[in-house]
């Protein structure tokens, strides 16, 4: 296993009187998939909140811990120093500007610092592979972003955040609410942006997927880790079979 990308240390998060989070540590390992699963409400999208900087944009904030990329602490950043970090946030239900054309919302995801400095041929370079990934953003690319089905949505979603070219990419609930054949295209995606380099923290409500997609797993309950380590043996083990793979 590689070095770590991300390390969280102990954290706790609330919104208000309400504890999501308590004492979770997580490392997320450079150049690979890790999952988190867990039922509803056990904190997942909450602790990928916290590492992208976007808690309090929903009222929550951290109460303790610590997040580190590398060497960098990354608890209590803006979100924009996030993404210029390299940690970049594919939020749940993809919020893409609808009214704005295909190509406007991918240079959107390149406005950052990072962007900037990356220069402009490193920007025409990323474009060029994620139209590789998704053909269908270069044919749509004049069109309004409304306007794409709710899995080109999620493909539009996850290619402006490509375009800051993140070292690590976060993923809440990619296939919601999409068909079996686009949550396949979008895995395969994800396989694709993996083998590219860039880690993927992924939280999926299909179980399954995610600890085929994924090398690390953890699973939060109650805003705690109750089981953490390699995915291929939690996919394996009783309990997660039972609770999460609806195997008996
Ligand atoms: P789901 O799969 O249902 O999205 P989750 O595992 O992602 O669940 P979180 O959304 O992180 O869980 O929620 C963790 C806890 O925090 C839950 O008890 C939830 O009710 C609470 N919570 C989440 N968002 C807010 C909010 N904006 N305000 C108040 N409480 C919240």
């Amino acid at each position: 296993m590689g070095a770590a990308v991300v390390n969280v240390r102990e954290l706790s998060a609330a919104y208000g009187p309400v504890r999501a989070l308590s004492g979770v540590s997580l490392e997320v390992p450079e150049g690979a998939v890790t999952t988190v699963l867990g039922g509803n409400g056990a904190g997942k999208s909450t602790l990928l909140r916290a590492i992208s900087g976007t808690l309090p944009f929903h009222g929550g904030a951290v109460r303790g811990g610590e997040i580190r990329l590398g060497e960098e602490v990354l608890t209590g950043r803006r979100a924009d120093r996030v993404v210029a970090a390299g940690v970049v946030q594919v939020p749940e239900g993809r919020q893409v500007f609808s009214r704005m054309s295909v190509a406007d919302n991918l240079r959107a995801g390149a406005l950052g610092e990072r962007g900037r400095r990356a220069g402009r041929q490193a920007g025409r370079e990323v474009l060029e592979r994620i139209f590789e990934l998704f053909p269908v953003l270069k044919e749509r690319a004049g069109q309004r972003a409304g306007l794409l089905s709710g899995g080109e949505q999620q493909m539009l979603a996850m290619g402006r955040a490509l375009m800051a070219r993140p070292r690590l990419l976060l993923l809440d609930e990619p296939s919601l609410g999409l068909s079996p054949l686009m949550t396949a295209r979008i895995a395969e995606t994800i396989r694709e942006i993996n083998a590219d380099g860039t880690a993927v923290l992924l939280v999926e409500q299909n179980a399954a997927l995610a600890l085929r997609l994924a090398s690390t797993a953890c699973v939060l309950e109650n805003g705690q880790v109750v089981l953490a380590g390699d995915a291929a043996e939690l996919a394996a083990s009783d309990e997660v079979r039972r609770r999460y793979l609806g195997i008996a």
